[in-house]
């Protein structure tokens, strides 16, 4: 472990440290719509489905989300009996695309367990699609267990409150170790939510409120005065930039040709324009191999798209067809008032945008 976020060290010493915070957070809490009331039993499959939709996100984004699975599926069953299609429609506009197919293949599990959420944060770990912060969250939250949920947020408090020299996510290992040295044992369900809400309320990415933070007085960063500074960042390394071309075949009545995307793989299942699939510059750059023959007409400017390890360019074709063309393979129709709801990813959103001229 590194040696600022040992426990024995002086700085951090998990028993106040724990008071401290939980006294904050019996008065400050965050009154989230999937949190269970003081004294109510949480219900593992509305943690779990909360911490799915929140993974990258902000609780401002995710409460409508929330709302609405719930209204449509109020158990895990339900979620389980949907289609993945279903699913990621209801994910659209959340993005991470693959999070909403761990999401239906582990309602899936669940439902075959008869419904019920394994207990232990190891149980949790071995099910389809959840992740190490996902099967921790749930385990403390939902079943007490004194299991270290870190995401981003919580790794930001870690290397503030140790001044941190290593960034994350190298210290992802030695950032865990030392949050689990730190939950309590009688409330480790509040102690995870409790960081959430300091990371969301007071030791935000900018601007933490140091003066109104309870752990100021264990603060290696914020003693130091330079809170914003942590956690340390790593050098970027430059982006590769890939290439593609998308075709927009338009129906008199705004209607226009879609596919969907395989299961697997990057924005898997969601549905896309038809095109060639994406290059890098060494691969010859943009193949515009078209999908079918039409009068197509290329669009002025490119539609641009970061993603975690490259960036995209894409080219936008547009043409006008009355009819489904012969030799459309798995192509259909989709209605243009459908368009922002169906499920196309935000760089599709994009791209159909650029082709009506800027209007989704
Ligand atoms: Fe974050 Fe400041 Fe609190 Fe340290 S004192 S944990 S930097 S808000």
């Amino acid at each position: 472990m590194d040696a600022s976020l040992d426990p024995r060290r002086a700085a951090l010493k998990p028993r106040p440290l724990a008071r401290r915070l939980l006294a904050w957070w019996d008065v400050n809490r965050r009154d989230l719509p999937w949190r269970a009331a003081t004294g109510e039993t949480p219900d593992p499959y509305r943690v779990w489905l909360s911490e799915v939709l929140l993974q990258q996100t902000t609780a401002a984004a995710v409460a409508p989300y929330y709302a609405r699975f719930l209204e449509r599926w109020p158990r895990v069953e339900a979620l389980a009996a949907a289609s993945l299609g279903e699913v990621i429609e209801a994910f659209a506009g959340l993005g991470y695309y693959a999070r909403a197919r761990n999401l239906h293949a582990c309602a899936q599990e669940i439902a075959r367990r008869g419904g019920r959420f394994p207990d232990s944060e190891a149980a949790l770990r071995a099910l389809p699609g959840v992740g190490a912060y996902t099967a921790a969250a749930v385990a403390a939250i939902a079943f007490g267990e004194p299991a270290a949920a870190v995401d981003g947020n919580v790794a930001r408090i870690m290397a503030r409150l140790a001044a941190l020299p290593t960034p994350w996510p190298q210290a992802r290992a030695a950032i865990a170790a030392a949050t689990a040295a730190l939950v309590p044992a009688d409330r480790p369900g509040d102690f995870a939510q409790a960081l959430m809400d300091l990371g969301a309320m007071v030791c935000r990415p900018r601007n933490p409120d140091c003066a109104a933070c309870p752990l100021s007085a264990d603060c290696a960063a914020a003693r130091a005065g330079e809170a914003e500074s942590y956690p340390r960042r790593a050098a970027a390394k430059a982006r590769p930039v890939r290439f593609g071309a998308v075709y927009f075949a338009l129906r008199g009545d705004g209607a226009f040709l879609a596919r969907r995307r395989p299961p697997k793989g990057l924005l898997g299942a969601t549905l896309e324009l038809p095109g060639p699939p994406w290059r890098t510059a060494e691969d010859g750059g943009a193949n515009a191999a078209r999908p079918f023959a039409a009068r197509w007409r290329r669009l002025p400017g490119e539609v641009e798209q970061v993603f975690t390890h490259f960036a995209l360019r894409l080219t936008v074709y547009v043409a006008t067809i009355t009819a489904m063309p012969r030799d459309s393979g798995d192509l259909f129709w989709v209605a243009a008032a459908d368009a922002p709801s169906a499920g196309f990813s935000s760089v599709m959103l994009k791209a159909i945008a650029h082709a009506r001229g800027g209007a989704l």
